[in-house]
């Protein structure tokens, strides 16, 4: 008796309906078409083929890069009665003969197998005899050097279309930005495949970003009306990791310290306090998450700024699974931009380079919008919002534009005044007639932009230089000292012949606490 693959899900996997695209895609590989799959993890990838194998004659083969992954999933079909098997290197002779015999004998619904593996000639040979219901590549950004986790054996893949062209071919990932995306499509020869992007937005998390000012008081201004919950602070570095849990501990909050240079033992129980809520904030490097399952984490900050959009989307869809109102801060500062940029530069491997510098220009980008945040982040991974979110800070709060001409005026020519020979330390303590050594021995004193900028803090000196970067006016000289010096941009808006306005720095946090707004 032939039954939907409605039914199918309903007898063999229990659940009472598709999530959004499943059915879509299900049906489009029961009619031998190719398909492209970007769905968060957790998402639901594997019923995508999983279902079709099970409804088109012959096997469905999966490849998979991690063997530990392979075990989980075929154990988990059998325990549904679906007829799976793995094939690599962790199978005894015996055992692999075992499964290649169920493989010949068409005893096998599903195989998961290794992609050297598939590719190899013999295999290859194998699969002549064999009737094949689909092929499903699963961690297929693996395939990408755009990705984050490129598998030179992922590369053979590329083959299959050409080699099987009638059998239906799904690629699944759940990490991909538009390079990526379009990488993986034309590696594996799925140009004409249809794409389906979803399941990546997490409404209940409000997304803000602060500018980096007086970080640690920002944190706990952050904290103080949130510390009900248990929460994460990401940092970039094991030392900035202790020092701030050392310091929250000090203010007399119940923080503990994670990262990979702590042993196993003391990592397992932070871990563990963490997940009976005994201790209500971790403070963590990247190492801190894989795989916690914990359901009620209320907020994730991000002390400093993250090497790309894909981990600071990771990090911050910890919080909130349990789909009451959680939070995301990231406290922005351009020293640290400059410091991961450093890290980058330092990299052998140019190509490397190159794309990790576009994806933390991407996260900069995302970091100084003026636009929805959410709106943002789902555009990198390919999903559209049909409208702005009202859940994020830019929608909460629209930023205020405030006229800079005159100031920037001001900053500019102090510059031009210095010679064009220093930082922005400099060029502040000048503008703001700083009685510093420094500029007291220079002469700085005596020009004629000494002081005129009294009457503006450091920190808004500071944002509007960095404005005046960003959009071209000025240049840091990065192999000098981050020298500034005018652009030819920069003449005309000091002749007043052009205006500009910046959005007023955000700096607090607004104390509101979580309130829904969807
Ligand atoms: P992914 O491969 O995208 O990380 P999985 O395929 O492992 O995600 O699915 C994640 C979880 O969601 C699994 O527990 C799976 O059984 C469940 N799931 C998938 N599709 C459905 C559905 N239509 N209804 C209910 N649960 C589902
Ligand atoms: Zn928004």
């Amino acid at each position: 008796m032939i039954q939907t693959p409605l039914e199918s899900l309903k007898k063999i996997f229990g659940y009472d309906a598709f999530r959004l695209h499943q059915q879509e895609i299900v049906d489009g590989l029961i009619r031998g078409e190719d398909a492209f799959v970007l769905m968060p993890t957790g998402g639901g990838k594997s019923l995508c083929y999983q279902l079709p194998a099970l409804h088109r004659p012959g096997v469905g083969i999966v490849v998979s890069p991690l063997i530990s992954l392979m075990k989980d999933q075929v154990d988990s079909l059998k325990a549904y009665g679906v007829k799976a098997a793995f094939y690599n290197s962790s199978l005894s002779g015996t055992e692999a003969r075992k499964v290649l015999a169920r493989l010949h004998g068409g005893k096998l619904d599903l195989i998961y197998i290794a992609p050297e593996r598939l590719m190899s000639r013999e295999f290859l040979e194998r699969l002549n005899d064999i009737p094949i219901a689909l092929f499903a590549i699963d961690e297929a950004h693996c395939i990408s050097q755009w990705g984050h986790d490129f598998r030179p054996e992922y590369r053979q893949l590329g083959r299959l279309r050409g080699l099987f062209p009638e059998i239906p071919l799904i690629a699944l990932t759940a990490t991909a930005e538009a390079h990526t995306r379009r990488d993986i499509l034309e590696r594996l020869g799925l140009r004409q495949a249809r794409s389906y992007i979803s399941g990546f937005d997490r409404p209940n998390i409000r997304y803000t970003v602060l500018e980096k000012r007086k970080p640690f008081a920002q944190l706990t201004t952050f904290l103080q009306p949130r510390y009900k919950g248990t929460g994460i602070v990401y940092c970039l570095s094991r030392q900035r990791v202790e020092k701030v849990a050392g310091a929250l501990t000090e203010a007399g909050f119940q923080a503990a310290p994670y990262h990979a240079g702590l042993p196993a033992g003391a990592r397992k129980q932070v871990q563990e306090d963490f997940l009976r809520d005994d201790i209500r904030i971790i403070v963590a490097t990247v190492a801190f998450g894989m795989g916690i399952d914990k359901s009620n984490i209320r907020w994730v900050v991000h002390y400093d700024i993250p090497k790309n959009i894909e981990s600071y989307y990771q990090e911050t869809g910890r919080a909130g699974r349990d789909g009451l109102p959680a939070e995301a801060l990231l406290l922005f500062g351009y020293g640290d931009i400059s410091l991961a940029r450093g890290l980058i530069e330092n990299s052998k491997n140019p190509e490397r380079r190159r794309i990790e510098l576009h994806k933390l220009n991407a996260m900069v980008g995302y970091a100084e919008a003026l636009s929805c945040r959410r709106r943002i982040l789902l555009g990198y991974f390919g999903e559209s919002l049909a409208e702005d979110c009202g859940n994020c800070d830019i929608c909460l709060n629209p930023p205020r534009l405030v006229d800079v001409t005159e100031d920037s005026r001001k900053a500019l020519s102090c510059v031009y005044r210095v010679g064009q020979r220093f930082g922005m330390g400099h060029v502040i303590d000048v503008l703001r007639g700083s009685q510093k050594e420094r500029v007291l021995e220079l002469h700085h004193d005596r020009l004629s932009t000494y002081g005129i900028g009294r009457n503006r803090s450091q920190e808004y000196w500071g944002s509007l230089l960095h404005h005046l970067v960003h959009n071209g006016f000025l240049e840091q000289d990065v192999g000098n000292y981050s020298v500034l010096k005018l652009t030819d941009a920069a003449r005309p808006l000091l002749r007043g012949e052009q205006t500009l306005s910046m959005a007023e720095p955000r700096v607090k946090t607004e104390t509101a606490s979580l309130t829904h707004r969807r």
